[in-house]
């Protein structure tokens, strides 16, 4: 029988051990970085895989929150196997992004909390004229689809954050349906590190919950054209933003058709009066 004993995870014709494929590897090591441990993996190379879980499940047992890390801890050598796993068994859609989202889904059903944004995503540079962009998105365009062409039952969501100097963030989203009937959502987001940040989060969660709900066909309005044209792939994401851009790109997959919309401030206000009451929770 023909076994392949090379990691199925990376492109470096490593053999794999337990060290390589739970540690070493670029997918293990950017699932512990992405994960809510934030561990730096590829530091410890001179360690047994045994050894450096047993250091790490020691040190976790000091915290006061260490139930809550040991399974997040879990949950990142299993996610780690069942990539490798499909990977083995001939799947080649195994995305990091991907893998980091299914960890964050089965670490909040355990922990039946809110799902934490990881960091984990290297985005391809982009050079567009962001000029001409801008004018294209202030135009009010319907700008662009992921998916299938437009429907006429397309749900429209208008997404706003507030943020603060304390670095508090507010996310707000006012959704309208088809049938004339609207309803509209508030919720305090983690600290974000700017304006811009804060309003990623914002869809993110807005398209979360659309996702959540089953609605396939979505329409997404922002008052935040900067966002708007990195979503768009029309500038450069940020520093601040381009891990949560591609996290909004990734969950479009999951909807039939999703469009962004730029809407002037003074339309969104629905919106913004949400994430200011979200602020002052
Ligand atoms: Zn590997």
């Amino acid at each position: 029988m023909d076994v392949n004993y090379q990691c199925h995870l990376c492109s470096h014709n490593e053999v794999e051990s337990l060290e390589h494929l739970f540690r070493d590897c670029l997918f293990a090591t950017r699932i512990w970085a992405g994960s809510h441990l934030g561990i730096r993996a590829a530091i410890h190379h001179d360690m047994t895989f045994q050894d450096w879980i047993i250091n790490w499940i020691s040190f976790i047992h000091k915290m006061s929150n260490s139930d809550d890390l040991i399974i997040s801890l879990l949950c990142c050598i299993w996610v780690i196997w069942s990539a490798r796993t499909n990977a083995a068994l001939g799947d080649n859609s195994i995305s990091l992004t991907g893998a980091i989202l299914i960890y964050e889904e089965v670490v909040a059903r355990i922990l039946n909390a809110k799902i934490i944004p990881s960091r984990s995503f290297d985005y391809p540079a982009r050079n567009d004229d962001l000029s001409n962009s801008l004018k294209f998105l202030q135009s009010g365009n319907r700008c662009k689809f992921y998916g299938s062409a437009y429907r006429c039952d397309q749900t429209c969501i208008f997404v706003d954050a507030a943020w603060r100097d304390d670095k508090i963030t507010g996310l707000g989203w006012c959704v309208k349906y088809q049938n004339g009937s609207s309803q509209s959502f508030y919720k305090q987001g983690l600290p974000s590190l700017s304006p811009d940040q804060a309003e990623a989060v914002a869809i993110l969660e807005a398209l979360k919950w659309a996702s959540k709900e089953k609605i396939l066909h979505v329409v997404i309005y922002s008052d935040c054209l900067q966002l708007l044209s990195q979503i768009l792939d029309l500038a450069k994401p940020s520093l601040n933003t381009r891990l949560l851009v591609a996290d909004i790109l990734y969950l479009c997959c999951l909807f039939h058709c999703v469009s962004f919309c730029f809407i002037p401030m003074k339309r969104n206000k629905m919106a913004h009066m949400l994430a200011q009451k979200a602020i002052n929770l």
